[in-house]
């Protein structure tokens, strides 16, 4: 599509002249209520008084500072109420939005789900999830429904097949996201995963790490289709080859998106697999240390590398925190391929892997068991989950690819999806964000269907995504969707108030389509009501396909 998007916008730094609440600079009195929270007492902390007192004597007796802050270092949010429409998001107090069961994200870190990890997952949403279970674009499962009663129990199951919801949430390292090819494409250029192991066995729970400004983003892969949207993390490390070193990883830090967002940037570095963790560990405690606590609107590690700039931030990383310089090393080559992995693809081992389609991530306790007995019998490895809110099955043997294919489309999780179904993507939306204004999964989903039915026979030969978010944050990232939706409340043409989006254009990631990465922009005064969603995407893609340039 026409790009219309530019690179990292200015971040206003905070205020000189007072403390900004830097650890690092400013000391560690709290400067707000969050900070006074988390210095109290650690969020991990709270896992006991779940497991001995909240699950026995309800949710009732669990206190504020634990339920809507603590709670989050165990992957634990509560869920929006049913019933409440998106306009009175913003006129209600918290607590009125707020049922008393919770979402819980599983964090996967890019491993391999095995099929016994597939129906441990499949069996908690069955038996406490009201069957829900969303694939997320950082590579988590979430549940929704869960009862405070039934957490010790669903960790138990999780813990039991090396599954975790520690720090899936709050001021934490969050989820990692892993190439979901690691280890087994022909053209990768590193293997990230025993980076990834050494750095979340060696650091995932540490106390020393748990009380961050805000959450860090990680990202790692060594897969020339660069398929962890490494400029959006708050830091990524992406395969390169050093002309004399080898094989490694070039560093980039500070991208974020939510409201002020702002692209990664390279140090310039070249980070060996050896040196990885380490370097990791430097980064995010910079970021523990030097990052700004007085405002959470400007805590993310991008606010600090918008005032330090590249050159500084790898001075004090390896002055203070390696205290050794690191190699220059090469920028990543070009996205080559679709970083998404659908369809099936041959491996190195010379069996195949195979990446699969659910609608904006939707799946079920049902199809999650199922998938992991498919799996099973047509003797694959198991499965990663991506990040775009899909799926690969690995290791899958060349007698069983068919049987797998077949399997996948009985189960709703097709492998040769339409161009709309592979590219969109829905955040949770008003059926469980108390954030939201709007619907989303289920508003994709129909667009999804009108679009298919209304483009069969259209040919798009390049991608077009769709990322739908149900408010001003961006959980769906739309800054880099070519389309990007933002949830809010608009008037049709009856003047009534009615739920809509405002509408980005032109933001993607790095891709075969794209050298570099771009923030989409605002179309000023371009509202589209939800109903008529489909009739503009339709619009829109016609009106490309119809009046692009050469090369466009
Ligand atoms: Fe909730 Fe808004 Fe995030 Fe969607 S973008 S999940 S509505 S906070």
């Amino acid at each position: 599509m026409t790009s219309v998007a530019s690179g990292s916008r200015a971040l206003r730094p905070p205020r000189t002249g007072r403390s900004n609440g830097q650890w690092a600079v400013d000391g560690r009195e709290p400067l707000n209520p969050n900070e006074a929270f988390k210095a109290e007492d650690n969020g991990l902390n709270v896992r006991e008084r779940i497991e001995t007192i909240y699950a026995r004597d309800g949710f009732d007796a669990i206190p504020g500072d634990d339920l809507h802050g603590r709670f989050r270092w165990w992957g634990l949010y509560t869920q929006r109420k049913p019933g409440i429409d998106g306009g009175q998001t913003a006129s209600l107090e918290p607590h009125e939005l707020e049922d008393k069961f919770f979402m819980l994200r599983v964090r996967t870190d890019g491993q391999v789900l095995s099929p016994t990890q597939l129906r441990v997952l499949g069996g908690i949403s069955t038996d406490f999830a009201r069957e829900s279970a969303d694939i997320s674009d950082r590579q988590n499962i979430q549940y929704h429904w869960i009862a405070i009663e039934s957490v010790p129990e669903i960790w138990r199951r999780l813990e039991e097949v090396g599954l975790q919801t520690t720090e899936a949430c709050g001021d934490t390292p969050r989820a990692f996201l892993g190439s979901p090819v690691a280890g087994i494409a022909a053209d990768e250029i590193i293997d990230p995963t025993p980076v990834i192991r050494v750095i979340t066995d060696r650091w995932l729970g540490d106390p020393e790490l748990s009380n961050l400004p805000r959450k860090f983003k990680t990202a790692i892969t060594g897969h020339p289709s660069l398929d962890v949207v490494h400029e959006i993390n708050d830091i990524s490390l992406v395969g390169v080859v050093h002309p004399e070193l080898g094989p490694g990883f070039d560093l980039w830090v500070g991208g974020a998106l939510s409201t002020a967002p702002r692209l990664a940037e390279r140090l310039g570095v070249f980070v060996s697999e050896a040196d990885a963790p380490d370097v990791w560990h430097g980064v995010i405690s910079i970021f523990r240390d030097y990052g700004y606590r007085r405002m959470r609107t400007k805590a993310r590690l991008k606010f600090l590398l918008a005032e330090w700039g590249p050159v500084k931030f790898r001075e004090i990383l390896e002055t203070e925190y390696l205290g050794r310089a690191l190699p220059d090393g090469p920028a990543p080559a070009p996205a080559k391929g679709p970083g998404d992995h659908v369809g099936v693809h041959p491996q190195k081992d010379g069996r195949f892997y195979v990446g699969a389609a659910p609608v904006v991530g939707r799946v079920s306790g049902t199809i999650l068991s199922s998938l992991g007995d498919l799996v099973e019998r047509v003797g694959g490895d198991g499965v990663r989950l991506t990040a775009h809110q899909k799926l690969v099955v690995l290791g899958v043997p060349e007698s069983g690819v068919a049987e797998l294919v077949a399997g996948l489309e009985d189960l709703g999780l097709t492998a040769t999806p339409s161009p709309f179904r592979r590219t969109t993507m829905a955040c949770t939306g008003i059926e469980f964000c108390k954030l939201a204004i709007v619907d989303t999964k289920d508003t994709a989903t129909a667009v999804i269907a009108e679009l298919e039915e209304r483009l069969a026979g259209v040919e798009l030969d390049i991608p077009i995504s769709l990322h739908v978010n149900g408010c001003p944050n961006s959980c769906a990232r739309i800054q880099t969707a070519d389309i990007g939706l933002k949830g809010l409340i608009t008037t049709n043409d009856a003047g009534e108030n009615v739920p809509g989006f405002q509408v980005h254009l032109g933001g993607g990631l790095a891709s075969p389509e794209r050298d570099e990465a771009g923030l989409g922009r605002t179309v000023r005064g371009l509202k589209i009501a939800s109903t008529d969603l489909a009739d503009y995407v339709e619009r829109i893609t016609r009106r490309f396909l119809a009046q692009r340039t050469a090369g466009e």
